[in-house]
């Protein structure tokens, strides 16, 4: 084949990533993988088959799991859990570190892999996926050693089920597996079915870690198996990531069951820009918004609200830069765009572009040539749209960006609320003080200001609404693995005779005073008159507590209702109320330690 003889035919040159090496791996396999289940690699017979999406070319089989091969894989996860949590942090840091470092060094055959299941550009998955997730195992050996110094007063959980999607397969596995490590839990993940290979490949460096058997247990398959695994009950956390329909079904199999919770879901995010914003670069950011991974990311700006004065040169300065998108061949390394993951998801996107034409929505593709042989479709930008029509409600979860036009600050933080999500937005404006304005208003768990899609292992990554709860990465990402430590260690510091004392500090208070509640800036007596004894395990009264009626809530949510001068306040104005109060409770710290010593040692007793 002449290289210069095909170069020629195409509008730009070829560079293509080699797949050779991730082919002989696949061939050195056998084309065939197994789940790994308390440090060995089980095969079954039931199978299912992975392939490319760029061009339909089968991969691999893989193992589906059966429900008495997942009851092994927890119970190996349990017992495993006992002796791993008993390990010295240092421990268990190495093998964090040992996992990153085993990423770095096949990051180029993992790279291949991850482009070739799930269809995203090579420079994406070569400077995006493989190094953040290696990023990911370091930073949490940090935290695995400073565990004990860091986290004092919490503990780990046991084991933990994790259930991921096909958008990120290996970065969603270190999202998962390092801070579930790092806390001393131990774990079994799902990955999608659509994207198995790099996890079957995360399996043999779990191996070649020496990772102690049960530790880490990767089980494949489809939604039964996942929806097996988290309603198991030996599972003492769920960390699901996918999309909301499957969140909540899995908030209900889970309830009543005391196993800690944490969705990661689906989003719907604005991306919003500013007359004064720089525009070049607000384009730019666009691209990466949501031309990246396809489209194809929870934290997409798919929503792009822009104000109306600079609506139309905005417009046309993205239709200039959409042209210059390449969608093709992902393993080529100047392809922008490269294939849906699945035939599922590329009709769904189509049909909801169909569906906004129907609603009256003006369709925009630079090139309307899509790339033969796979799963394509080329960047989608969709004007006249209103923000109660479905396409700006729902999730494409694809290369489609809807623009919605606002005039005012306040109507740009109305249309980004209007929404059931709330991952992430993106505010683009040369003015700071707007932008810090604007953030804390907006309903988002992330928000970035003049950049996008900005991610480190460093920093607590999540949602709000119907986008989830808890956090992925930071410190707030370790608590969402660990549990409050139980009050063995307060109970010593209460001694019997200061429990005399209480006692009759508290006779003290047994004397008939009504306690008052806090309604619309005054203390009121409760309407019913009556109070209620707070009592610590012993029986001893610690407190009184008004007792209101449903007059005195009636009163609250009315004066709640009718405060307008909180919210119309400026937001220095509120940091500063919020600060005096924070003051005087510091001044009142030991007082509220032992309050919340005595109460608490009625919640162990419980437990
Ligand atoms: P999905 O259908 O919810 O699947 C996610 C995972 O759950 C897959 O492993 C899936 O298995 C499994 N699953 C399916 N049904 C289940 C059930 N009843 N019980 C337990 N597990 C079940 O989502 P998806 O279509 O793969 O992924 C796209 C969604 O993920 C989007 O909505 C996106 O916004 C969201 N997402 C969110 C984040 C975030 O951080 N917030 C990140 C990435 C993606 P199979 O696929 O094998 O059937
Ligand atoms: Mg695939």
């Amino acid at each position: 084949m002449d290289i210069n003889k095909i170069k020629k035919t195409l509008p730009y040159g070829l560079a293509p990533e080699s797949p050779e090496e991730a082919f002989d791996w696949l061939k050195a396999n056998d084309y065939f993988f197994g789940n790994l289940i308390n440090g060995e690699l089980v095969y079954s017979e039931s199978t299912f088959k992975t392939s490319n999406p760029a061009n339909g070319q089968f991969l691999a089989k893989i193992s589906s799991t059966s429900n008495e091969d997942i009851d092994k894989a927890v119970s190996s996860a349990k017992i495993a859990y006992h002796k791993w949590v008993k390990e010295p942090p240092f421990i268990r840091a190495k093998y964090l570190y040992a996992l990153a470092r085993l990423i770095q060094k096949n990051s180029r055959l993992i790279s291949v892999l991850e482009t070739l299941d799930n269809g995203k550009p090579i420079r994406e998955s070569r400077d995006i996926d493989v190094p953040l997730a290696a990023r990911h195992f370091y930073y949490h050996a940090g935290w695995a050693q400073l565990l004990k110094t860091e986290f004092p007063d919490h503990k780990s959980i046991g084991p933990v089920a994790q259930i991921i999607p096909w958008n990120f397969p290996l970065l969603m596995i270190a999202w998962k597996i390092a801070p579930a490590l790092a806390s001393g839990n131990t774990v079994i993940l799902k990955p999608a079915d659509l994207t198995p290979l790099t996890a079957a490949y995360f399996s043999k460096l779990c191996l070649e870690a020496n990772i102690p058997p049960g530790v880490v247990n990767i089980i494949h398959g489809d939604g039964t198996v996942g929806a097996y695994l988290a309603a198991h009950e030996e599972i003492k956390k769920v960390a699901f990531t996918g999309s909301t329909r499957v969140g909540q079904e899995i908030r209900k199999s889970t309830a009543g069951q005391r196993k800690s919770l944490t969705l990661e879901l689906g989003g719907k995010s604005p991306f919003i820009v500013f007359e004064d914003a720089d525009l070049d670069s607000a384009v730019e950011g666009v691209v990466d918004a949501i031309w990246f991974n396809q489209g194809e990311v929870c934290c997409a700006g798919s929503r792009l609200l822009v104000q109306e004065g600079v609506e139309s040169i905005f417009i046309k300065k993205l239709k200039t830069r959409m042209s210059k998108l390449r969608t093709g061949n992902p393993l080529d390394k100047s392809t922008d765009i490269g294939a849906i993951t699945s035939k599922t998801q590329l009709k769904k996107i189509k049909s909801l572009i169909t569906l906004g034409k129907e609603e009256g929505a003006t369709v925009y593709q630079a090139n309307a040539e899509t790339p033969g042989g796979g799963l394509y479709i080329q960047p989608t930008l969709i004007t006249d749209v209103h923000n109660s029509m479905r396409i700006a409600q729902e999730e494409i979860f694809g290369p489609v960006l809807v623009v919605i036009s606002f005039r005012t600050p306040f109507e740009a933080v109305e249309v980004a609320n209007n929404s059931r999500y709330g991952l992430s937005a993106s505010i683009w404006t040369e003015n700071i003080n707007l932008a810090l304005d604007l953030a804390p208003k907006v309903k988002a768990g992330v928000i970035w200001i003049n950049s996008t899609n900005l991610f480190d292992a460093g920093v607590g990554f999540g949602g709000v609404r119907e986008s989830g709860f808890g956090r992925e990465g930071g410190r707030e990402g370790m608590l969402d693995y660990l549990l409050p430590k139980p009050t063995q260690n307060r109970k010593k510091q209460v001694t019997k005779k200061q429990s005399r004392l209480q006692t009759s500090q508290n006779s003290e208070e047994e004397i008939n005073r009504t306690r008052k509640l806090y309604i619309n800036g005054h203390q009121v007596r409760p309407d019913g008159g009556y109070v209620r004894k707070i009592m610590d395990y012993r029986g001893n009264t610690i407190g009184q507590v008004p007792e209101g009626n449903r007059k005195d809530v009636r009163n609250a949510v009315e004066a709640a209702k009718a405060e307008k001068k909180w919210t119309g306040m400026s937001s220095y104005n509120r940091a500063q109320i919020l600060f005096y109060l924070a003051e005087n409770l510091s001044l009142r710290r030991k007082e509220y330690e032992k309050t919340l010593m005595q109460s608490s040692e009625q919640r162990g007793k419980e437990e």
